[in-house]
């Protein structure tokens, strides 16, 4: 569920990570090119297993 179905849109609601699509948790989480790379940078930074949900 996005920002402006729960009320809370100001402006834009494009992601403002990516800019590709609307910001909603289920693109943040799973679709997210920029956020899946951060996470995935993380996982090398910490020599943890990345999750198998990143999808680079
Ligand atoms: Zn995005």
């Amino acid at each position: 569920m996005d920002l402006a179905t729960r009320g809370l849109a100001y402006g834009d609601s494009t992601c403002p990570m990516c800019g590709v699509a609307d910001e909603t948790a289920d693109h943040l989480l799973d679709n997210c090119m920029t956020t899946n790379a951060v996470c995935w940078m993380v996982c090398v930074w910490d020599k943890s297993r990345c999750p198998t949900a990143l999808k680079l």
